[in-house]
């Protein structure tokens, strides 16, 4: 027996999330999202309005070979048009062509839009919701009426938006939703229409809002304690404007704080890969700050806080971050505490019990290089490799000897390139040099330091960066400011953070990506292989082009940049291999950003 208080999920990522300017689903996404989404266990994934475009029409022949466990497809169009028989309509003809269970039909329930959008008479409308859902009941399984703009025509002709509901029920529709459509109304409203809709109709109830008031979660819930059974919207709360009611939040309210049942109980902690898989596959960015699934939904900086939630999670956090599949999160901060400092170093898996000396100076080190601009709340890899450098735990992979970096440009109408000539001493001992060309001098430098590394440690092959941030820290200091480079680096199973700080973006972008494939490494718990050729044979016999007299390489229009660079004749920098000086002491140097 179903539970009485079961909230049907309705979810229409596929088409109105469809609306928001900066998304675009391919019919891949769709489906994928599609499968997720029910997986998830949503009730109705509305796949599109195949009346609109071919990709929509194309949704609905491809989903039935996907095999659904539980939602069931609807297809979206809008009540017939006026002066014909609903039989005689072209939109409607492509619902009943789509063939799938459920159809959900927009139709006016707002006086003001029948007199000026569609200029009727507002007895002629009433005709055209009856005979359109009288229609579809006739062809179609389950029949679902989204009454547009329904709580502005409820303020402000009651009388006839219930009627359009009326004529809606008499037809045989099986779901009545409500809609916010302009997303301006407030909770207190809602819930005076939905209860007054309720009091008036036999039909189950829906609620559909968009947020242009940022109350759209707020708003469903008020509909759904008034009486509505199915809930409309959108994962991540993609939509046109400001978005449409954002499923992911709604659903986690009302299954964790209101006792409702919207999904099975397992599936809440999918909440949270369900909503980054639709940015990723929207090309979005996540929003850090989204409630209950954000990266920062959890996390923990004022060392207060943290203290707290070391003796009990409750006093810093309404939810177990787990019951939606996030995580707890703490960052580090100049206004964190020792209590910061033991909760890295349990959440890092050191062994050892730090004694309050080793404390105080992790945090004077801490305060130390955010006093320089370091930040390690993107960069939790950095402060790892901070931590166990300060600890005298770090194992060296290599050693830094020198580089250097040129940029070239040739002509006013081609792009530059840069090459990069790196030497590192290898954990062999042996001195190895490389070179690499790159598009700009950073992807230069990347592409020579995991040419020397990859014959030691094959794994790093498997490591891309996948974000670079540069952010200027001095005001006004022009182009002689400090510069935070942000680095997030991923190997297919984990994604890390790393930062850099100096004058020079060369060098900041450098510590940032230093730190990068350390940590790869000490994750990995690395051990060299020994090369099958000496690093610095590699790199002499890969498709160098020299011009021959000592000044760079030759590259013809078009080449690739990245493909392997030159020798230029002169022999490496003669400097011992030294240990990696301490951060941050070479940011009063000049330099440009
Ligand atoms: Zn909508």
């Amino acid at each position: 027996m179903a539970p009485t208080n079961k909230i049907q999920i309705y979810d229409t990522t596929l088409r109105d999330g469809c609306q928001s300017e900066d998304v675009s689903l391919t019919l891949e996404d769709k489906l994928e999202i599609a499968r997720r989404l029910d997986a998830l266990g949503v009730d109705y994934i509305e796949g599109g309005w195949p009346g609109s475009n071919e990709r929509d029409a194309a949704f609905f022949t491809q989903i039935k070979r996907v095999k659904l466990h539980h939602a069931r497809i609807a297809a979206f169009g809008a009540t017939r048009r006026a002066g014909i028989k609903a039989s005689a309509d072209h939109n409607l003809s492509l619902i009943l062509r789509a063939n799938t269970p459920v159809a959900c039909v927009v139709g006016k329930t707002w006086d003001m839009h029948v007199r000026e959008a569609l200029r009727i008479p507002l007895e002629e409308n009433l005709e055209i919701l009856h005979d359109t859902i009288a229609y579809l009941k006739k062809h179609v399984d389950e029949v679902i009426f989204d009454a547009e703009h329904f709580f502005d025509g409820y303020c402000l002709n009651r009388e006839y938006a219930l009627s359009c509901l009326k004529s809606v029920e008499d037809a045989g529709a099986d779901l009545i939703c409500l809609c916010d459509t302009n997303g301006g109304r407030l909770p207190h409203e809602v819930e005076a229409a939905v209860r007054a809709a309720r009091q008036t109709l036999q039909a189950s109830l829906g609620i559909h809002c968009h947020n242009d008031s940022e109350v759209a979660v707020a708003n469903t819930i008020a509909g759904v304690r008034s009486g509505a059974v199915q809930i409309q919207g959108t994962i991540n709360g993609f939509g046109e404007r400001c978005g449409n009611a954002n499923l992911v939040s709604i659903i986690a309210n009302l299954q964790l704080k209101l006792g409702y049942n919207c999904v099975p109980a397992g599936r809440l902690k999918m909440l949270q890969e369900t909503s980054m898989l639709v940015y990723e596959l929207a090309n979005v960015a996540p929003n850090p700050r989204q409630a209950y699934v954000g990266r920062s939904a959890f996390t923990h900086k004022a060392g207060l806080h943290v203290s707290g939630i070391r003796r009990n999670v409750k006093t810093y956090e309404h939810i177990d971050p787990a019951a939606v599949g996030n995580d707890r999160r703490v960052v580090l901060s100049e206004l964190s505490g020792r209590a910061n400092i033991l909760y890295k170093t349990r959440e890092f898996g050191l062994d050892t019990e730090l004694n309050k000396q080793q404390v105080e100076a992790l945090l004077d080190e801490l305060k130390r290089l955010e006093g320089l601009g370091y930040t390690f709340d993107g960069a939790d890899a950095s402060f790892e490799l901070l931590m166990l450098r300060t600890l005298g735990l770090a194992t060296d992979h290599f050693n830094f000897v020198s580089f250097r970096v040129f940029d070239d440009k040739w002509h006013e109408d081609q792009a530059p390139f840069s090459e990069a000539v790196l030497v590192l001493e290898g954990p062999d001992g042996q001195r190895t040099r490389t070179s690499a060309i790159g598009n700009g001098p950073v992807n230069a430098l990347d592409s020579a330091l995991r040419r020397a590394l990859t014959p030691y440690y094959p794994d790093l092959a498997t490591m891309q960066l996948v974000d670079y941030k540069v952010r200027v820290l001095d005001n006004g200091a022009g182009t002689g400011a400090r510069v935070r480079v942000l680095i997030e680096s991923t190997d297919g199973s984990r994604r890390w953070g790393t930062v850099g700080v100096s004058a020079n973006v060369v060098e900041a972008s450098w510590q940032a990506l230093l730190d990068s494939v350390e940590f790869k490494l000490h994750k990995d718990k690395a051990k060299p292989r020994k090369p099958g050729r000496s690093v610095r044979d590699y790199t002499r016999t890969n498709g160098i082009v020299t011009d021959g007299k000592g000044s760079g390489m030759r590259r013809s229009h078009g080449e690739t940049p990245g493909s392997d660079g030159a020798a230029d004749g002169r022999k490496p920098a003669a400097q011992p291999a030294k240990p990696r000086p301490r951060r941050g002491l070479e940011t009063n140097s000049s330099g440009q950003a």
